[in-house]
């Protein structure tokens, strides 16, 4: 059984959980649960970033200490994964010891490397974003617009500089690496000018303390952002004898945001391959949702909030929308029409009303048992075809692809429905039912890892709980004449 091991950004814990962080964590989840369905041993790591001044300055505000605050809001980031059925196999949170152990440890190690050396930063520094600029960037930060601050501080460098040349070559042997293809553009711009040696400590007591061994300034911390990439090292148990570490390593795809692809296309591999790591195997800069047009913020008032479309709507069809409205590189823009046209279409007129009809057909035509199989016929072939498609869509991080190939299926089904109209009492309704059934035993599994409250659901409809919900359920003819199909609520009400 191959491993598979994926990672999303972990998050700054200063603000409440908004659309985006849904986005990133809805799209690993799937992924996650995608290959389990497959039969891979997967790995899904995600966790809060907690250290840094601004953390350090939201607790004094609120009056409590930067360790209570950081509980606090990394917190709102676990409910809302449980709320949103998202299943990480292991949540980070970078004020845990071991975490800290490895961060030092790898202070250490590249100091002894000649990789890290003490020196003074001079320059520019965004607080909001807990950026250093290079001073190519003047002082205006390049991802929030802000003004910056002059600091002036003595501080450890990483040397990046050395790592130019490697990484250049490794991109160009490896360009897959860098996902989508139009992410590939930004990478080189950066990589065709020189890269300064950066910072990788800040003078800011709410951050890892320098290893004991290094008789540094005791105000100094080692760097929120340094801390924060090692978490997918720590998070495997990196340097531990006996952890998950060596069959784990390397990734084979960390998500991220296309507003970090500095640290995660430039940084990132650097350190890797000044720790002589293998590189991960994809990093993939997923687009934006904009919010009419523009993005979202408090000030503009036109800021989406995550649980309240769940609630209304449910958290499947929000997890569902996320992911079938635009390719995942793109930018999107989320609107409540938007979001109801295809609620309607997709889930409560397609998928909803294809279990509804047959689930009906086989209540009132055959006192609510699956009948026996007959010939799968051409509803067969087309599901049969669509599952390597589905893996295929699903390797490539291709949600959209995913789901238009699934709603092919959906579509397929309720043509043939239509067609064969076992409804009419000369009609041999038996068989036509049963590959209805059958379809939609199929399309619950491949469904799980985008809706798995509606897999479910239908699972429990028609009674195959007790069916194998993982790669041995993926062939036709599983569900067992006799199963027991029960009365329901439509799966996605009709809005109005
Ligand atoms: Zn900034």
């Amino acid at each position: 059984m191959s491993k598979y091991y994926l990672t999303t950004p972990i998050y700054y814990v200063n603000a409440q959980p908004h659309i985006g962080h849904v986005y990133t964590t809805v799209a690993a989840d799937a992924l996650a649960r995608w290959f389990r369905l497959q039969g891979r041993e997967v790995f899904f790591l995600t966790g809060t970033d907690e250290h840094g001044s601004k953390i350090e300055n939201a607790a004094r505000e609120a009056g409590i200490s930067p360790g209570e605050m950081a509980d606090r809001m990394s917190k709102n980031f676990r409910d809302l994964w449980v709320a949103m059925e998202i299943k990480p196999d292991r949540f980070i949170r970078t004020t845990e010891p071991e975490h800290q152990r490895v961060v030092q440890r790898v202070f250490l190690e590249l100091s002894a490397r000649g990789d890290i050396y003490p020196g003074v930063y001079e320059g520019y520094y965004c607080f909001a974003c807990e950026a250093f600029l290079t001073p190519s960037q003047g002082s205006l930060c390049p991802d929030c617009g802000r003004e910056t601050e002059k600091i002036s501080e003595p501080t450890y460098f990483f040397r990046l500089s050395r790592y130019q040349e490697p990484i250049r070559a490794y991109f160009q042997a490896h360009p897959e690496m860098i996902q989508p293809e139009r992410a590939r553009e930004e990478v080189s711009n950066l990589l065709n000018q020189p890269l300064p040696d950066v910072s990788c400590t800040r003078r800011c007591a709410w951050g890892i303390p320098l290893p004991a061994e290094m008789a540094a300034d005791p105000e100094l911390t080692i760097y929120v952002w340094f801390d924060a990439l090692l978490n997918y090292l720590s998070g495997v148990d990196y340097g531990q004898e006996d952890g998950r570490f060596k069959k784990t390593w390397p990734p084979d795809i960390q998500l991220l945001g296309k507003d970090i692809i500095r640290f995660h296309y430039i940084i990132w591999p650097a350190l890797l391959l000044a720790l002589g790591l293998p590189l991960p195997e994809k990093l993939f800069a997923h687009g934006w949702w904009l919010s009419g047009g523009e993005k979202m913020s408090k000030s503009r008032g036109n800021v989406v909030e995550p649980m309240e479309f769940a609630r209304t709507y449910g958290v499947d069809a929000l997890r569902y929308f996320l992911l079938a409205e635009v390719p995942f590189g793109l930018d999107g823009d989320f609107n409540e029409a938007a979001f109801r046209k295809r609620y309607n279409s997709d889930l409560a007129n397609d998928l909803g009303n294809l279990v509804h009809r047959f689930a009906h057909l086989i209540r009132t035509r055959h006192q609510g048992r699956v009948p026996e199989a007959g010939d799968g016929g051409r509803l067969a072939e087309k599901v049969l075809a669509a599952l390597p498609q589905l893996d295929e869509r699903m390797a490539a991080v291709d949600f959209f692809g995913f789901l238009e190939t699934a709603r092919t299926v959906v579509t397929a089904a309720n043509h043939y429905l239509d067609e064969t109209a076992p409804w009419r009492p000369e009609n041999n309704s038996g068989p036509v039912l049963y590959n209805l059934a059958e379809t939609a035993r199929l399309l619950s599994l491949c469904l799980e890892p985008v809706m798995p409250r509606t897999s479910g659901l239908i699972r429990s409809r028609l009674g195959l709980e007790k069916l194998p919900a993982d790669s041995n359920g993926l062939r036709w003819g599983l569900t067992p004449a006799g199963a027991a199909v029960g009365e329901g609520a439509p799966l996605f009400p009709r809005l109005k």
